[in-house]
């Protein structure tokens, strides 16, 4: 076959320079047709749109067309032609087909159209091949990529902060142990208890449950900086928003206190939807088509309205009054739960709710105490069908309140030692927080289940590859 430079579908369903010789390379989605003529739809990857290739039948070997089936990889050389088939605006007439590779009819898992989600996440190596997951991994690139350009744009940097870490003040519990001692046969005190001494570190570590203690150590020296990597917890809770393994931007701003750390995540949150719309409408619009009609709708609803912002004893009060039915009980201190979340968000504000100062006990250690005693200044940013998309609070920059909780909370902070330093030597106020992408994923693509908007789910009892 003729060796012509190959053109991405994605480009080439733009050209207009009909006539022009030209080579595509793809996955076959269909093929159908009669004796003489068939009709490929191909798909590459580069877009949710197949190019459709007409092939006359009689110039080929019948054994060369009879392998070209769906799943087949194949690579056309043909003609541009101006397509007069509906929803195509180009077609190729195919004059040299080569096949890569066969997928054969009977046992290629994707042979027919419709599978349900629950069955393509048992075949979560080849679903990327599907429609649905085509476009949810390109919206997940385009999101990616929009993050890092909207924190280039605000001149805020990206500091890797550490996989592996020693820390265990945040996750105890639900962290996943790095080591290479034994398991069957671990190194031991002569008390009896394993010796971490002789672990690869010489102490005990685990895989980050965040890396947001590492990132105040950033913008305590650059100002303002985000991370955006991995991030493991153990917990074992099997719902539709939660991955045990999940990826989490944390941007930290010295100097910022809550008002401007909400303005940052308001800001930001709108400008990643808006780049969606911008950047992958054809994806976004196959979704809704898919699986969520109201889409588009509540995305552009996001944008257009300010997010109601409101204390954690306001959001209380308005649920104990609402007469609402809920599973979990509701009352100042209680942890809300998701169906709370959603309660003020769906059905009393109907828009995302900022909620504030919530209480000490339900916090992390680090948040800055309010003068009340009781509060301290969190904000959680709660949405449409998710709850809770981000999690943040202004820090505590005084040294002795910041000990002083350590203390009261019986946190290990023995190796704690380097955190504490940055409110020894010259402390500031300063605030961040941290956005899970995969949640951010699941309202972007209108998905409703975490494991369906990241290529490889890792959840309890299920790591696969
Ligand atoms: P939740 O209460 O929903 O379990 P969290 O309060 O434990 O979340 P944070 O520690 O505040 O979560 O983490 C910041 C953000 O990371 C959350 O707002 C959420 O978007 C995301 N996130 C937290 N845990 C998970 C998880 N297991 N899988 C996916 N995303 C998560
Ligand atoms: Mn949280």
């Amino acid at each position: 076959m003729e060796s012509i430079s190959r053109t991405k579908i994605v480009d080439l369903l733009k050209r207009e320079d009909f006539g022009a010789k030209v080579n595509v390379k793809g996955w076959v989605r269909t093929r159908r047709g009669s004796k003489q003529v068939s009709f490929i739809a191909l798909n590459d990857g580069s877009t949710i749109n197949n190019v459709q290739i007409v092939v006359d039948n009689e110039h080929y070997d019948e054994e060369l067309l009879k392998v070209i089936t769906t799943g087949s990889c194949v690579s056309i050389n043909g003609t541009l032609v101006q397509s007069h088939g509906k929803g195509q605006a180009v077609e190729i007439h195919a004059n040299g087909v080569e096949v890569y590779g066969s997928a054969d009819a009977t046992t290629y898992p994707l042979q027919k159209k419709g599978h349900s989600l629950e069955f393509l996440r048992e075949i979560a190596h080849l679903r990327p091949r599907t429609n649905t997951f085509g476009a949810i991994l390109r919206v997940r690139h385009h999101m990616a990529f929009a993050i890092h350009k909207f924190f280039n744009e605000k001149g805020f940097f990206y500091l890797h902060t550490p996989i592996v870490t020693a820390s265990d003040c945040e996750g105890a519990g639900s962290m996943f142990q790095v080591t290479t001692l034994d398991v069957n046969n671990p190194a031991r005190t002569e008390e009896g208890a394993i010796d971490y001494t002789q672990d690869f570190f010489g102490k005990s570590a685990n895989l980050t449950v965040s890396g947001q203690l590492e990132g105040e150590l950033g913008a305590m020296a650059l100002g303002a900086i985000y991370t955006f990597g991995p991030t493991f917890r153990a917990e074992n809770s099997n719902t539709p928003r939660h991955l045990a393994e999940f990826w989490m931007i944390e941007p930290e701003v010295a100097f910022n206190e809550l008002k401007e750390n909400m303005d940052l995540a308001e800001e930001f949150i709108k400008y990643l939807i808006q780049y969606a719309l911008d950047n992958c409408i054809d994806d976004l619009n196959f979704l809704s088509e898919m699986y969520d009609k109201e889409l588009i709708e509540r995305l552009k609803f996001v944008i257009e309205y300010d997010f109601v912002r409101l204390p954690y004893t306001e959001g209380v009060k308005i649920l104990e009054e609402s007469g609402e039915k809920f599973e979990f009980p509701v009352y100042w201190g209680a942890d809300l739960q998701s169906e709370h979340e959603r309660y003020l968000v769906e059905k009393h504000f109907k828009k995302p709710v900022i909620l504030t100062d919530y209480p000490k006990e339900i916090k992390a250690f680090y948040m800055k105490q309010n003068e009340d005693g009781k509060t301290v200044r969190a904000m959680d940013v709660l949405f449409p069908k998710i709850g809770e998309i981000i999690g943040g609070s202004q820090r505590e920059e005084d040294f002795d309140k910041l000990s002083k909780r350590i203390e009261e909370m019986e946190i290990p902070m023995k190796d704690m030692w380097w955190y504490l330093d940055t409110r020894r030597f010259g402390s500031a106020p300063h605030s961040g927080f941290g956005l899970g992408f995969e949640r951010l994923l699941l309202f972007v693509t209108g998905m409703s289940n975490i494991r369906d908007v990241i290529p490889f789910p890792r959840t309890p009892k299920n790591c696969e590859f």
